[in-house]
């Protein structure tokens, strides 16, 4: 029986990823994953060339999405795994989401640029290209040009909530998002559910709506979660009875931390997600 291998959460240029499709594709494929959900930040741009690119390779595309939502106040990311990207509900959606995007961008631009910061809205427009702007390509400009010595850094002191150049974004409402990704056929997970810093009460609350509205499970083992980490977010899929994913977010080959496929194992005791996915013939 071949051993497999799941990622269900990584990013090309499509979204904030460094490699393309085709790349990020072939190097999970040398990693050993045999199943990988392609997820870029509010777009399905990359799914036709990743699933041409794996089936060459012989590996399982998963068609996914990694979307902003909006709940009480804070951004949540959801994945959206097994979606047919061209649901109208879900393409409707996605030109809200990316017009937000383009919105948030001329107004980060336009903060950095009061700080004395030139030239940025030309130099993330042309570095995300084709694919969706995002923070990062405003920390790696600013880390570019010497503003800040890491990528962390520029998002500490410019880019994270509560400092100069982060702009408040009124993203599609979580019920919105879930019922696109229930539109398109797909399975609703939230992503990285510790990295909201939420209280045990408001994690609670939130994981009773998001299952409410129809989503259906949580990641648990994400790329640089420690013991600790898993065991929390087992207890947050255990107890309100959602599937668990397991998704390394990966971005890019330069950070030596996180690698496509390279994920602690699932613990027992929680239906994994992809129990849910069709099976192949
Ligand atoms: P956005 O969806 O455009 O707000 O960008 C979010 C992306 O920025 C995330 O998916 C991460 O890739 C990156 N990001 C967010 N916060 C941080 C952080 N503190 N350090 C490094 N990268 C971050
Ligand atoms: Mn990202
Ligand atoms: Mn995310
Ligand atoms: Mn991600």
């Amino acid at each position: 029986m071949m051993l497999e291998k799941y990622d269900f959460h990584c990013h090309s240029t499509a979204s904030d990823g460094a490699l393309s499709p085709t790349e990020l594709v072939r190097r999970a494929h040398q990693q050993g994953v045999t199943t990988l959900a392609l997820t870029d930040h509010d777009t399905t741009a990359g799914l036709p060339e990743a699933t041409q690119t794996a089936a060459e390779c012989g590996m399982r595309l998963i068609p996914g999405i990694e979307l902003s939502a909006t709940y009480a106040n804070q951004c949540l990311h959801i994945v959206g795994l097994n979606i047919d990207a061209a649901n109208p509900l879900l393409v409707e959606g996605l030109v809200k989401q990316q017009s937000l995007r383009d919105q948030r961008a001329i107004k980060i631009a336009e903060k950095l640029e009061k700080k004395g910061i030139q030239g940025v809205y030309q130099a993330v427009t042309k570095a995300a290209g084709n694919g969706e702007i995002t923070r990062s390509h405003f920390a790696d400009f600013l880390l570019a040009q010497g503003h800040v010595s890491t990528q962390q850094e520029a998002f500490d002191r410019y880019l994270s909530k509560g400092k100069p150049a982060f702009v408040a974004t009124q993203w599609a409402a979580l019920e919105d998002v879930i019922s696109w990704i229930r539109a398109a056929g797909g399975i609703a997970v939230l992503a990285h559910p510790l990295r909201y810093n939420l209280s045990h009460k408001w994690m609670n609350r939130a994981l009773i709506d998001f299952k409410q509205f129809g989503g259906q499970g949580v990641e648990v083992v994400t790329g640089r979660a420690s013991v600790d980490d898993i065991r929390l977010s087992w207890q947050l899929a255990h107890k309100h009875q959602l599937y668990a994913s397991v998704g390394s977010d990966f971005h890019t080959p330069e950070n030596q931390w996180v690698e496509l496929g390279r994920l602690a194992a699932l613990p027992d005791g929680v239906q994994p997600v992809w129990s849910l996915l069709p099976t192949l013939q």
